[in-house]
């Protein structure tokens, strides 16, 4: 799949386009033989439904893709359904899974940002680019992006693993954390490590990137090793942490997460 990111919509009406809609956090979709189907429709109109707000977000495959915003009370079209995107991105795959998370924060950005932060007024939409500016005071608002770390810790042959009271039972997975104003991303991954787990790391080099829209995060991958300390829970986020070697992992979460691609770069090289 060939995704090139647009933000100005074609001249003309170009008839079919991809059509990502939300509902809240849901997106619309087609579920057939385990695979997502994303409406491939002239408008919503062809499901009666009529969107608040749509954004142009570029072209799949040469095709115009939309993002669209339905109200919080329609009903799914005969035969579709509404899904979070963090239960589907097995059957949705990679590149819809990316192409859906930035819908939706481009839709999110739409309609969090019809009035201005500072002075309260409405804004309009910069139809140049992803921009809404204050029709009073001239503040320009783009889609909020939060970056933060997510770390690879090695000592000796082991990695560190940790299970965050919002996980799911049994789940562990490598240390991660938003980074604060003012901060490099190298600061935010020992501070993170420390407050969390009360361990020091060196070494710490870049691994991969990867978007994340729960709701707006990029997350920023590194590995580290091991500097000294000793494991101490701080019981706020996190309620159980260890070394865990290859052959010893305990539940680890699905591939498409950058999580996933650390820890398996662990496993095929400890
Ligand atoms: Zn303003």
């Amino acid at each position: 799949m060939n995704f090139i990111p647009a933000k100005v919509p074609p001249s003309k009406n170009t008839g079919l386009a991809f059509w990502f809609a939300f509902r809240n956090d849901e997106l619309l979709v087609k579920m057939a033989d385990e695979r997502t189907i994303i409406p491939y429709i002239n408008d919503l109109s062809s499901f009666n439904l009529k969107p608040v707000r749509t954004q142009y977000i570029g072209t799949l495959d040469e095709r115009p893709c939309y993002s669209a915003e339905l109200k919080k009370d329609v009903q799914a079209p005969e035969g579709m359904s509404f899904h979070g995107l963090r239960q589907i991105f097995v059957p949705l795959g990679d590149d819809l899974f990316r192409i859906a998370g930035r819908a939706i924060q481009i839709m999110k950005w739409d309609q969090n940002h019809q009035f201005c932060g500072r002075c309260g007024n409405s804004t309009e939409t910069v139809h140049t680019e992803h921009a809404k500016v204050c029709v009073k005071c001239g503040l320009r608002c783009y889609p909020r992006l939060s970056p933060a770390t997510i770390t690879a810790v090695i000592k000796g042959k082991r990695i560190l693993l940790a299970h965050a009271g919002r996980f799911p039972s049994k789940l562990y997975s490598v240390i991660a954390g938003f980074t604060e104003s003012g901060e490099t991303l190298e600061e935010c991954v020992k501070r993170e490590i420390m407050e969390e787990v009360g361990i020091e790391v060196k070494n710490i080099r870049y691994f991969g990137s990867q978007p994340w829209p729960f709701p707006d995060s990029l997350m920023v991958a590194f590995t580290a090793e091991y500097a000294g300390g000793k494991i101490f829970i701080d019981k706020n986020e996190i309620t159980d942490a260890g070394w865990f070697s290859a052959d010893d992992l305990p539940g680890i979460p699905d591939k498409v997460s950058i999580a996933r691609r650390l820890i398996d770069w662990f496993v095929a090289n400890y």
